[in-house]
């Protein structure tokens, strides 16, 4: 399918345009794309890794430091394997601070990832590329889509795409003014929030169903338009009268600091007398 002329122009910005052919692109370099775009490398397919942050990991790179020890750190027995086990040890051999916590929140796990998707056969990695559009099969560029309504008691966007397939993804490279058109056979869409499935216009929900839908007796008893995970890491989503999942703060301080700065010991403070950051009372 040929890309229109118009699907490519930028209306703002006279951005360079780089088009590039591959046989998969996997969009979003967190552990899932990371692990995606090596396998289909290894197998033989011309691959794309494309990553809108400087580092990969996502959720578990050092800018926000959830470690990928999942199953393996309660549990003598259980192991995380395949490509994560390969890149864990990969990642022991260069990382000589000790494991727990710190150990694996630091920057020698991006760039071990970084080292092992730049030194795979068949892969090309475009990091600092955030991914802004669609272009579909008819050609067109898409940078939008109906919302979400909560018709249901749950977020839900019925499907609304124009053509059942996808040409290319278009990435924004950060600070170079270069529009990258990665043309694809298949696309994996890694974002952590379906965004190319959604550019794309599938069908996707959000939230919880209540036990009636589909019969199950564990199901909340009402649909709820997001996950609650409990009064300290929900926001408040108006347009739908609910919460949502949200919010987290991560703090390290090194061996040198004298103790925590100043204005810490006041949110504890007050924290342990019952208040949260907004002044609420809070469960702990
Ligand atoms: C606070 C917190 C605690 C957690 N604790 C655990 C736990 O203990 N155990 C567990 O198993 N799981 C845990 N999780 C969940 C776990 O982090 C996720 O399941 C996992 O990170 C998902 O990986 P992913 O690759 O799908 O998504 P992500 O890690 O979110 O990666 C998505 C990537 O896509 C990139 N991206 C997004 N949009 C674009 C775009 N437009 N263009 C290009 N790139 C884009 C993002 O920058 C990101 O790097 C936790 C998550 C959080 C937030």
């Amino acid at each position: 399918m040929a890309i229109r002329a118009p699907a490519l122009a930028n209306p703002y910005f006279p951005l360079k345009n780089i088009t590039q052919n591959f046989d998969i692109v996997v969009c979003g370099g967190g552990l899932a794309g990371f692990c995606a775009a090596v396998a289909a490398a290894r197998q033989g397919a011309k691959t794309c890794l494309v990553q809108d942050r400087p580092v990969l990991g996502g959720n578990s790179s050092s800018e926000v430091r959830v470690t990928p020890h999942g199953a393996a750190a309660f549990h003598a027995y259980a192991r995380e394997t395949g490509i994560i086990s390969e890149v864990l040890i990969e990642e022991r051999a260069r990382n000589h601070e000790t494991i727990f916590e710190n150990g694996w929140t630091n920057s020698v796990w991006d760039l071990t990832l970084y080292d092992v998707a730049r030194t795979t056969p068949n892969l090309t990695l475009h990091v600092n590329t955030t991914i802004v559009a669609v272009i579909d099969g008819n050609g067109d560029r898409i940078t939008e889509t109906p919302p979400a309504g909560a018709g249901f008691g749950y977020l839900h966007r019925p499907a609304c795409a124009r053509s059942r397939t996808l040409t290319a993804v278009v990435g924004r490279v950060a600070n170079a003014e270069v529009e990258l058109v990665l043309v694809g056979k298949y696309f994996i869409d890694c974002t952590g929030d379906g965004l190319v499935a959604d550019l794309a216009g599938c069908e996707w929900r959000m939230g919880s169903e209540g036990s009636e839908e589909f019969g199950e007796p564990h199901a909340p008893a009402h649909p709820f338009p997001c996950a609650r995970h409990g009064p300290t890491d929900t926001v408040f989503a108006p347009e739908l009268g609910g919460a949502a999942r949200g919010r987290g703060l991560f703090l390290r301080a090194g061996a040198k600091a004298k103790g925590p700065p100043r204005w810490l010991l006041v949110a504890r403070n007050r924290r342990a007398m019952g208040h949260d950051s907004r002044g609420r009372g809070h469960p702990t």
